[in-house]
């Protein structure tokens, strides 16, 4: 039994007594034996712990067995908006949702069969519902009590609305971010495909005036079309440059990762490159000539693509009469690290911050020289989709080292770096194919300027003979009643377009030999929508080069006679 004494200097003094009869041996009562025990400070440790419990933030509730509530603290009233009372005594499913509290039936059910606790110590989110029925989510962590064979469970519940509104918020935010990004990749990448039409015919007429024999232009036209081509090349590069981001921006550039031989790549770029340093004096070194350095995985023709952008800028950014120097090494954790160092204009601190922002052109030394601000953004993705990394140093006025670091490749079996080179050194003028044969070639166009462009082309082959139709219908038809040596298939036909021409001519037994080569203003575009069961010769993108052209055109026509 306990006692709670008042001393005589006002202190609360606990006392617990236990006494027992002591019998005669008749069985009666002698006396009764026993012992005080002043219990003063387990009793206050047992209130400061009913004082913790009742004060937590998070609701306390507490069970036995069966599911039964045995006590909760006041945050688990304000929570559940329950007075004590109306809880204790009653089953705890009372606090969930229909289908949550068939839930934990099953779990005290299964805990009761099997002794085995899931949840215990482990915590989980949860379903909870208040008195006005409303439910929550929390966050629920139990613990199981074992006194006296008597098995309870303390569940400490938090309300997690307001992390969960959060999460839920930022997904919505997320997504919405990503449609957004989507939506101007796409407005970008039609917007290019617009440009690139208009601006093939620019380009194509361009080249036809200046390679034009029987009327040869003037001086002043000669500097006239050099200013169109500049032009139409700096909106192609720009067009290029922001379908390419654009792409990357949405996920949808492959690259096609190798093992490439570091040494033979740069120096393709450095020849490259020389050619402009040259023009202003500029002195490139090509460092990594005479080393041994480890081969690198990469897409070789993006790391191509990447050397120049650093080479050009480097020769664009640099004071005449500068300096070069392009090297590489090995570096740990098994990379390699190409710097282009230059002794150009450098960059600013202000500058160096935005550097691989898009559209950034820094400083007002870059006004005359030609360029987008794309390229490095570019790069730098490019770089990081190879798994490698990018970065720079940068003095004003003194000049720039800006690197890449590639991962080494251990495989040897995918080396491609001595595959052949292509030789596209053909004349823009003379015989295609074999010169003793004559071709009937087909172009199914309905753009006339670039229809125009390429019977120009044509008028300059001697053995060859270009007819033009401008639909797919029809040039399905010439197909079958002429069987021409090859077909130029634009894709973006009106009405049915050239993937589904090209489709037809193959299922036919009449004109399924015949090569197609696909023009398109987007590859990307025209390769995307290309089913399995069609096969292009090759792919050609508008605005096309007119030698590239000649020497495709000469490809298709010479494996046809292999
Ligand atoms: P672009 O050269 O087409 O303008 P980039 O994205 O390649 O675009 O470069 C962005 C800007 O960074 C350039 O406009 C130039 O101001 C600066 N920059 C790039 N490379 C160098 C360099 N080697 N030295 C100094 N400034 C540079």
């Amino acid at each position: 039994m306990r006692y709670r004494f008042c001393r005589p200097d006002g202190r609360i003094i606990h006392l617990f007594e236990e006494t027992e009869p002591v019998l005669n041996e008749m069985g009666k009562v002698v006396f009764y034996q026993g012992a005080t025990r002043d219990i003063t400070e387990m009793v206050s440790t047992e209130q400061r712990y009913q004082a913790v419990v009742e004060n937590a933030v998070e609701a306390i509730i507490s069970i036995n067995d069966k599911g039964i509530v045995q006590s909760l603290n006041r945050a688990a009233e304000r929570l559940f908006q329950y007075s004590v009372d109306e809880v204790l005594g009653r089953n705890v499913s009372m606090l969930m949702p229909e289908e949550e509290a068939g839930k934990h039936d099953q779990y005290l059910q299964h805990y009761l069969d099997t002794r085995e606790a899931h949840i215990i110590g482990v915590g989980r989110e949860v379903e909870a519902r208040r008195k006005d029925g409303a439910t929550f989510p929390a966050f629920l962590s139990v613990n199981k009590l074992e006194v006296g064979g008597e098995v309870s469970f303390t569940g400490l519940l938090r309300d997690i609305s307001e992390q969960k509104e959060a999460e839920t918020s930022l997904i919505l935010a997320k997504n919405e971010a990503e449609r957004a990004n989507r939506a101007k990749s796409e407005f970008l990448s039609s917007m290019s495909h617009e440009l690139r039409t208009p601006l093939n015919a620019v380009l194509g007429f361009a080249q036809m005036l200046e390679f034009n024999p029987d009327e040869p232009l003037t001086p002043t036209q000669q500097e006239s079309v050099n200013l169109i081509k500049r032009g139409g090349n700096h909106l192609l590069t720009l067009v290029n440059e922001v379908l390419e981001l654009a792409k990357i921006e949405a996920g949808r550039l492959d690259l096609s990762m190798e093992t490439v031989d570091l040494i033979a790549t740069i120096e393709e770029c450095a020849v490259i490159a020389n050619a402009t340093a040259t023009d202003r004096g500029i002195h490139l070194t090509n460092a990594v000539e005479d080393v041994t350095l480890p081969k690198v995985r990469a897409d070789i023709t993006r790391l191509k693509q990447v050397l120049l952008n650093l080479l050009s800028n480097a020769v664009k950014y640099n004071r005449d009469a500068g300096h070069i120097t392009i090297d590489a090494a090995k570096i740990e954790n098994d990379f390699v690290r190409i710097s282009v160092t230059d002794t150009g204009i450098g960059l600013s601190e202000r500058e160096k911050k935005k550097i691989f922002e898009p559209f950034e052109r820094l400083g007002k030394q870059t006004e005359d020289i030609e360029g987008t601000g794309i390229g490095l953004t570019i790069t730098k993705q490019l770089i990081e989709m190879m798994d490698g990394d990018m970065g720079f140093e940068s003095e004003l006025g003194e000049g720039s080292v800006f690197w890449i670091e590639l991962p080494i490749s251990y495989d040897v079996e995918r080396d491609h770096s001595n595959r052949q080179k292509s030789d596209v050194t053909q004349s823009y003028v003379g015989s295609i194919g074999n010169p003793d044969s004559h071709y009937d070639i087909l172009y199914v166009e309905d753009n006339k300027a670039n229809a125009q462009l390429m019977v120009k082309v044509f008028d300059s082959i001697p053995n060859a003979t270009l007819s033009v139709v401008s639909d797919a219908r029809s040039g399905i038809q010439y197909a079958k009643d002429n069987h021409p040596h090859l077909i130029m298939m634009d894709i973006n036909l009106p009405g049915m377009n050239g993937v589904e021409a090209t489709k037809v001519l193959q299922r036919n037994k009449g004109t399924s030999h015949i090569p197609v080569i696909a023009i398109s203003a987007s590859i990307w575009r025209a390769r995307n929508g290309i089913a399995e069961d069609v096969e292009f010769f090759e792919y050609v993108e508008k605005p096309f080069d007119l030698t590239e052209i000649r020497d495709i055109v000469d490809a298709a026509l010479k494996s046809k006679e292999a």
